[in-house]
């Protein structure tokens, strides 16, 4: 048994077969023992009492050399197989280098066997990487119908003037590569998930128009119309003719959760990340993310079935009221209901880009506690699919 001396760890550190090793037994015991960025480094300086990152223990592991209780373990972990999938480096960069347009091309490397809807997305994908016109380096077809769909929003241009804009485009720039009209552009918007649905909503907050109320002309419990009256003044007449015209007195918008959440599982890396919570956190018994707090130990026992699954989603609500004409007009304010994706790590779950607009509701005053008739879709998937655990924490302004 004396061949242990050609075994790599007995090799000088600076040779190619040992920082072979010192690589391999990383890679493969990272995923394995790592809590969070960190695992104990097993070097003769940190005795595998001391967390470091991935990093500093293979700095250790080359410089001080491993603790000589750890050396047997170390070259057994440096030989196991681990698929593909577990030993990717990538997996050390991602707390700040989440590159979405990088992401982008990942997916679109995955998109066999799926369902007409994300076939769909995938196809706008690959003809949104298209450039805008031959040599454009800093548009892409899909970023710029982005980016002119959300100036529609934001300042209320009508569908038929963003048609108008997008062919006077057109017409100056020939080479332009856009579609041609608001109906196109909002097909590539809806089929990408980031359309939302209009729902009507009695003024007094009391219900919505919506589920087997679709169809109802009145508020089932204040009486109150669905719709108002407006005059419209007719155009073609110098007198002021006035054509009368329904409107839906309360319209809130919700935005589907459910595209929104399937998108994060077709990037490998957020797949990935929607277990954190489980598999990447630190259980050191402080409190850094909710993942650590008693409520969610408490969930956890009391859906058992729930929480055996990593990957099933835990949102927190938050809504606050704000006023977007600010003391113009003290008569209206709007409440967005947004979704937290608690699965993520601190880092990135209140990252602006992981927080997912669920309602926007809007009115002369805050629907206070009759939120949670706003709240009815939502809640509504959140049973139908069994998929989401809520942790109501409403902000009050
Ligand atoms: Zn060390
Ligand atoms: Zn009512």
């Amino acid at each position: 048994m004396d061949d242990s001396n050609d075994l790599w760890i007995n090799f000088p550190k600076y040779s190619q077969d040992y920082i072979k090793g010192i690589k391999e037994f990383i890679k493969n015991a990272f995923p394995k023992v790592a809590v969070g960025e960190e695992m104990l480094c097993p070097c003769r300086n940190c005795k595998n009492i001391k967390w470091k990152h991935r990093d500093i223990v293979y700095d250790h592991l080359i410089c001080s050399g491993p603790l000589s209780l750890y050396a047997n373990w170390i070259v057994e972990v440096s030989q196991y197989r681990v698929p593909d999938y577990e030993c990717n480096d990538e997996a050390i960069d991602l707390e700040n280098n989440i590159d979405f347009g990088d992401n982008l091309e990942k997916m679109l490397h995955r998109s066999n066997g799926l369902n007409s809807d994300t076939k769909k997305f995938y196809s706008h994908l690959e003809e949104g990487k298209l450039p805008l016109y031959q040599v454009c380096t800093n548009f892409s077809r899909l970023t710029f119908i982005v980016r002119l769909y959300s100036l529609k929003c934001v300042h209320g241009i009508t569908e038929s003037g963003f048609g108008d804009i997008l062919e006077l485009i057109k017409e100056a720039f020939p080479a332009a590569n856009i579609p041609l009209s608001f109906n196109a552009a909002k097909s590539i918007i809806r089929d990408l998930g980031l359309d939302y649905k209009k729902i009507h909503a009695c003024p007094n907050s009391c219900m919505l128009y919506w589920g087997e109320n679709e169809k109802d002309e009145e508020c089932k419990t204040c009486g109150l119309s669905r719709w108002v009256v407006v005059s419209k003044t007719s155009t073609n007449d110098n007198e002021a003719e006035k054509v009368p015209r329904k409107v839906a007195a309360n319209v809130m918008r919700y935005f589907p959760l459910r595209p929104r959440l399937q998108r994060l599982f077709m990037c490998k890396d957020y797949s990935k990340l929607m277990s954190w919570h489980a598999l990447g956190r630190k259980k050191d018994g402080k409190l850094r993310h909710p993942a650590d707090a008693e409520a969610w130990k408490n969930m956890d026992a009391l859906y058992p079935h729930f929480s055996s699954e990593y990957r099933n989603i835990r949102l927190g609500v938050a809504s606050d009221g704000f006023n977007p004409f600010r003391s113009m007009n003290i008569n209206h304010s709007t409440w967005p209901i947004v979704l937290v994706n608690y699965n993520l790590p601190p880092w990135l779950c209140m990252k602006i880009e992981n927080l997912i607009l669920s309602t926007l509701i809007s009115g002369p005053e805050s629907p206070k506690n009759s939120i949670d008739v706003y709240m009815q879709p939502l809640i509504a998937l959140v049973l139908k699919h069994m998929m989401l655990l809520l942790i109501k924490h409403f902000v009050r302004s």
